[in-house]
C-alpha cells in the first residue's frame, strides 16, 4: 500500500463525500415518500372499502404494493365551484366543461386501505364498472444496480477500512498487510554501522568473546576444515546503558555484515500468531543476506520463562516456540549469527540457553574506574575541550555509571558549555554535568526561608562532619545547598581519593550508616527538630542495614545465614525475603538495633565537634557551596585550635 494513500483521512477523500452525501439524501428522500400521503386521504377498513364498492360510492381504484386507494365518486349535491365567470370563459374559448370535469375529478375524497388477497375483488370491480389500475414503477436499472450491489460493497470496504487503520495505528505501523511482517531496521553494508571495537571503551572480555564470532563470519572456511561449529547465538547481559547494543553493533561493523536490529517487544503483538510469523519472515530475509547479524534487543520480552505462571501467554509462547525453531532450523555455517541482550538473564525460558541457542553468555558490566575513564576518553573526542581537563577525576566522581550515563554527562557538559557562551568545554562543566546527572539541575528561583536554610546548611554539615572525624569513609568532595530539580534541597558529595573499592568490611558499611543518620543528628542537635529532609539519608542507611544483616552475614544474631536474595541483578537490585515471618520479625528489630547504635555515634560526634559545626555551616549558608578542601581546611583549623586550648587548660591546672 502506498504510504501517502494511507495516511490520507478517508473523510478528505472527494468520491467518499459524494458516497455519503448521496446515500443521506437518498434515505431521506425514500422517507419523504413513505411519508407523503395526500392530505385528503383517509385510512378505512377493508371492509367499509367493500361496502363503499356495494353502495356503488367507489369512482375509481388503484392497487399499490402495500395499500388500495380508493377514489369516492364525486357527490352530485355539491356544486363545483369554478371562481371566473363562466361566460367570459366560454367567450374566451376555454371548454369549461371540462374544467368542470377535472374540478370534480381533482376534488373526489380519496381513502386507502391495507391490502388483502381477495380473488374475487376484481370481479367485483369489473361487475360494477370501477375503473382500477396499478402504478408502474419506473426503475433505473443503472441505479438499482448500483444501490444492490456496488453501495453495500462500497460501504463494507469503508468500514473495514477505518478498522484496520486504528488497528495498524494501534500496532505501530504495517497495517492489516503489513502485520505478519518483520519491521527490522537494515543496515546495510554500504550504510553500515561504522560502529568498531574502537568504539567500545574497556570490556575487553566481552570483545574477546565476540571477536571469534567476527573471525568467524571473515573466515568460515577456517572454523568448517577443522570440523568447529560457530556457536549460533550469544547473549548479552548487563545493567542497561552498558554499551550492550553498541557491542553488537560493533561486530557487525567488525565483520563488515549487515546488521538486523529490533526489539523483543516487537514481535508480541495482539494477534496470536503474528509475533512467529514475524520471526519467520525475518529469519528469511535475514538468512536471504547471509552473513548478517540478528540483534534482539530485550530478548525477555519473548523469552521469559513459559513455566511458573498462572496465566499463559500464547501470543509470546508461540513467538517463542517459533524463535526456537528457527534458531534449530538455520545453518549456521552460512554465517547467520544472532546477538541477543538482555538485563533479566534468570527469567529467561532455559530452552533459549541450552547448547546450539543462546549458549554463549557474555557479562557486560558496568563500568569500573579505569573502564569510565576510557569511556570518557572515547566520548570526550566529540567535543572541544580545553586541554587542561582531568577526565580522572570525573571518573571518580562518578561511581556507579553506566557508560550511557557517562556518554550523557559529556553532552551535558557540552550543553552548558554553549549556554555560557563559550567554544569548548572546561573540567567545571564537566564536573557540574555529573552533578546534574547524579542530583539534577540547580533550581535557581527556589528561595529557601532563612530559617530552612540554616536547618538544611546544619544538615549537610552533619553528614560532612561524620564522614570527616571517622575513618573508613570516603573524603567529602563538595557541600552545597542549592536546591536541585530531583528533591535535594542540599547534597554532600563523598568522592574515593584513588582506586576504587570492591569490597567493603562491616566497619565500613556502620561507618556509613552513621554518615546517612548525621543529618538528622545535626538537626536535632542544633534545633531540636525533626524534618522530612532526612527521608532518603533514613532510606538508604535502612537498606544498607539490613542488607548487612540479612546479605552479608554481619550480625551476631544470625551468623551467616542468608536471609535474602537479590532479584533482577542487573536492573532495581531488589532484595527476596528467604525466612519466615518470625525471622523476619527479628530481623526488624535487629535493623531498628543498628540504625539506632549508628545514630548514637554520630549524634556523639557532632557533639564533640560543636564548634566546627557551626562555624563550617555558617560558612556554608553565607556561601551555599564549599570545596571539600574548603571544609577540610575549616575543620581543621577549628581542631587544632580546640587541642591547643586543652593543652593550655592543662598546662594552667598542673
Ligand atoms: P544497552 O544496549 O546496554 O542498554 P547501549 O549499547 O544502547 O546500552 O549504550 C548506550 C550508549 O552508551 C551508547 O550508544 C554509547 O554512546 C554509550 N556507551 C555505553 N558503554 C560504552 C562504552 N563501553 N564505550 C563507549 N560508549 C559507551
Ligand atoms: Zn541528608
Amino acid at each position: 500500500m502506498n504510504n501517502d494513500k494511507k495516511n490520507r483521512s478517508p473523510l478528505k477523500n472527494p468520491l467518499v463525500i459524494f458516497l455519503v452525501i448521496s446515500v443521506i439524501a437518498t434515505f431521506i428522500l425514500n422517507m419523504a415518500m413513505m411519508s407523503f400521503q395526500s392530505p385528503t386521504s383517509q385510512e378505512i377498513a377493508y371492509s367499509d372499502f367493500l361496502k363503499m364498492l356495494d353502495e356503488d360510492k367507489v369512482d375509481e381504484v388503484v392497487f399499490k404494493t402495500e395499500q388500495i386507494v380508493i377514489y369516492e365518486k364525486y357527490d352530485e349535491s355539491v356544486p363545483v365551484e369554478i371562481n371566473t365567470s363562466t361566460a367570459l370563459m366560454q367567450a374566451m374559448g376555454i371548454d369549461t366543461e371540462a374544467l368542470v370535469e377535472k374540478a370534480k375529478e381533482n376534488s373526489r375524497k380519496i381513502y386507502y386501505t391495507g391490502y388483502i388477497y381477495n380473488e374475487k375483488l376484481l370481479d367485483k370491480l369489473d361487475e360494477k364498472g370501477v375503473e382500477y389500475s396499478t402504478p408502474i414503477q419506473h426503475s433505473n436499472p443503472l441505479l438499482d444496480f448500483f444501490l444492490t450491489w456496488i453501495l453495500p460493497l462500497v460501504v463494507i470496504y469503508l468500514l473495514f477500512f477505518i478498522l484496520t487503520r486504528s488497528m495498524s495505528k494501534k500496532m505501530g505501523g504495517g497495517g492489516i498487510m503489513g502485520i505478519g511482517q518483520s519491521n527490522a531496521k537494515m543496515y546495510s553494508v554500504e550504510n553500515a554501522t561504522g560502529i568498531t571495537f574502537a568504539d567500545v571503551a574497556g570490556q575487553e572480555e566481552a570483545k574477546e568473546s565476540l571477536d571469534e564470532i567476527v573471525d568467524y563470519l571473515h573466515n568460515p572456511a577456517k572454523y568448517q576444515a577443522i570440523g568447529a561449529k560457530q556457536p549460533k547465538g550469544a547473549l548479552l547481559v548487563g545493567p542497561p546503558g552498558t554499551c550492550k547494543t553498541l557491542l553488537a553493533k560493533a561486530v557487525a561493523g567488525e565483520a563488515k555484515v549487515p546488521f538486523f536490529s529490533l526489539s523483543g517487544s516487537e514481535f508480541v503483538e495482539m494477534f496470536v500468531g503474528v509475533g512467529a510469523s514475524r520471526v519467520r519472515d525475518l529469519f528469511k530475509q535475514a538468512s536471504a543476506k547471509a552473513p548478517c547479524i540478528i540483534f534482539i534487543d530485550e530478548i525477555d520480552a519473548i523469552g521469559k520463562s513459559r513455566d511458573n505462571q498462572i496465566s499463559s501467554n500464547d501470543e509470546r509462547e508461540q513467538t517463542l516456540n517459533q524463535l526456537l525453531s528457527e534458531m534449530d532450523g538455520f545453518d549456521s555455517s552460512k554465517g547467520l549469527v544472532i546477538l541477543a541482550a538482555t538485563n533479566r538473564p534468570e527469567i529467561l525460558d532455559k530452552a533459549l540457553l541450552r547448547p546450539g541457542r543462546f549458549d554463549r553468555r557474555i557479562i557486560v558490566e558496568k563500568p569500573d574506574l579505569k573502564g569510565r575513564e576510557d569511556i570518557l576518553k572515547v566520548h570526550i573526542k566529540n567535543v572541544r575541550t580545553e586541554p587542561d581537563i582531568n577526565l580522572h577525576e570525573m571518573a571518580l566522581a562518578t561511581s556507579g555509571a553506566a557508560g550511557a550515563d557517562l556518554a550523557n554527562m559529556v553532552n551535558e557538559a557540552a550543553l552548558r558549555a554553549v549556554r555560557c557562551g563559550r567554544k569548548t568545554v572546561s573540567q567545571e562543566d564537566l564536573m557540574e554535568a555529573v552533578e546534574v546527572i547524579i542530583a539534577g539541575k540547580e533550581k535557581k528561583d527556589r528561595i529557601l526561608s532563612p530559617k530552612e536554610k540554616r536547618i538544611v546548611s546544619f544538615h549537610e554539615v552533619g553528614h560532612a562532619l561524620a564522614t570527616a572525624v571517622q575513618k573508613h569513609t570516603q573524603p567529602v568532595h563538595k557541600i552545597t545547598i542549592v536546591p536541585r530539580t530531583m528533591g535535594s534541597l542540599g547534597y554532600t558529595m563523598q568522592m574515593p581519593e584513588e582506586e576504587e573499592r570492591y569490597l567493603m568490611s562491616k566497619d565500613e558499611i556502620l561507618d556509613q550508616i552513621t554518615v546517612f543518620l548525621a543529618g538528622r543528628a545535626a538537626e536535632e542537635l542544633v534545633f531540636n527538630i525533626k524534618t522530612t529532609g532526612a527521608s532518603n539519608d533514613i532510606e538508604r542507611a535502612t537498606s544498607l542495614a539490613r542488607s548487612m544483616i540479612t546479605q552479608y552475614g554481619m550480625s551476631d544474631k544470625f551468623g551467616m545465614a542468608g536471609l535474602e536474595s537479590i532479584q533482577n541483578k542487573y536492573l532495581d537490585g531488589r532484595s527476596v525475603s528467604n525466612c519466615s515471618e518470625e525471622t523476619k520479625t527479628s530481623v526488624d528489630n535487629e535493623v531498628v538495633k543498628v540504625l539506632k547504635e549508628c545514630y548514637d555515634t554520630a549524634l556523639a560526634i557532632l557533639k564533640d565537634n560543636r564548634d566546627a559545626l557551626d562555624e563550617i555551616a555558617e560558612f556554608l549558608i553565607d556561601k551555599e557551596t564549599i570545596t571539600g578542601d574548603q571544609f577540610m581546611e575549616i575543620f581543621n583549623r577549628v581542631r587544632e585550635g580546640r587541642n591547643k586550648d586543652a593543652q593550655d587548660n592543662a598546662e594552667e591546672s598542673e
